[in-house]
């Protein structure tokens, strides 16, 4: 079995809303008992976070605007933007959010772990480097790209975003740099209106921003495809040193928000795939950090089988061809070959 490092502290349920609000404690709340569940507990390295500092964040965020979220630290409730609020405690778990995540990378790179999942809040893909949005407060998948290259010095990182919504913050982070290679696929036309096909980086990043916009519909088997025909020959070429996933499981096919059809099997054939090219380029080095799910169960049960697919428990099952033989050619050959159409001048991909 291999060794999965978890993220889990309950100071991540410190960030709440004035009433309803779908990114609720209540998310974290479900994850962390699975992980009490028999054939869960025990089974999984804890990972203890700690708090970004100004500097780790700065790697993304500009001073002014970590200056800003700082401000809302004590009072009682701020609104960043219609969507995302901050309430007493929301700067500090931020930064114990990003800090987590950081951890992750650390214990991955040490070989303390073979791969981690961060089980944190709030969510980060969203977040610019200077303004939050959508939920999202510091990008901690972007950090941790940032501080795997600087402080642990590797030379590439890939982010897979498979989140429901485009990851615009993510993408901008990195439009113009070849050193880190963004992979989105979401819903489109959607929030956040990013995340098109032809979007595929600028100046010394061209090609290293790879953008599949959805209509909705795609269930588990078109999504493998996606990942079998675009992700994974690009991947293989790219060879990054790490691999962080912007794991949203708003896809999953009870999500509120979403229009997407992936069962809990269906993330964990995604992540499968995501550890067999890992394994290749880097080790197996792969970095899971959460991004959004408002389904509770679904996202409980979906985590789970990604979990015990990084353990390596359903190894023996194998890529599920089955699945893919299903997949509906009419909806996504037309995307597929738009997305080879743009990616094409730089990727090898067929
Ligand atoms: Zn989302």
């Amino acid at each position: 079995m291999a060794k999965t490092g978890i993220v889990k502290d309950d100071r991540y349920l410190d960030h709440v809303a004035d009433g309803y609000h779908p990114e609720s404690p209540q998310r974290l709340e479900v994850l962390y008992q699975m992980l009490q569940e028999p054939g869960m507990r025990g089974n999984y390295v804890g990972i203890t976070p700690r708090m970004a500092t100004q500097q780790e964040l700065e790697l993304i965020h500009m001073p002014n605007y970590i200056n800003l979220v700082a401000t809302t630290a004590g009072r009682p409730m701020t609104m960043l933007d219609p969507d995302t609020y901050a309430c007493a405690k929301s700067y500090e778990t931020a930064k114990l959010a990003a800090g987590g995540t950081l951890v992750a990378v650390d214990k991955v790179m040490s070989g303390e772990v073979d791969n981690a999942f961060a089980f944190i809040r709030p969510p980060g893909h969203h977040a610019e480097t200077n303004r939050a949005m959508g939920f999202c407060l510091f990008n901690n998948v972007a950090v941790a790209a940032g501080y795997a290259l600087h402080t642990h010095k590797l030379k590439k990182a890939l982010i897979i975003d498979w989140d429901l919504h485009h990851g615009n913050g993510t993408q901008h982070s990195f439009y113009e740099r070849a050193d880190v290679l963004y992979f989105s696929s979401h819903q489109y036309p959607y929030y956040p209106g990013t995340g098109f096909f032809s979007e595929v980086g600028g100046g010394a990043g061209k090609g290293f921003t790879v953008n599949v916009p959805l209509t909705a519909g795609p269930g588990d088997a078109e999504y493998l495809l996606i990942f079998e025909e675009i992700l994974e020959p690009i991947a293989l070429e790219f060879k990054p040193d790490i691999v962080l996933v912007s794991a949203g499981f708003d896809i999953y096919y009870r999500d509120p928000l979403g229009g997407m059809q992936v069962t809990p099997q269906g993330f964990a054939n995604l992540a499968r795939v995501i550890l067999e090219f890992a394994q290749v380029t880097c080790k197996g080095r792969v970095v899971f950090v959460l991004e959004g799910g408002y389904h509770l169960e679904g996202l409980r049960d979906s985590a789970k089988e990604v979990l015990k697919t990084l353990r390596g428990e359903t190894l023996a099952r194998g890529r599920n061809e089955a699945v893919r033989d299903q997949a509906d050619h009419r909806m996504i050959d037309p995307v597929i070959k738009k997305v080879k159409e743009a990616q094409k001048p730089y990727w090898k991909i067929k």
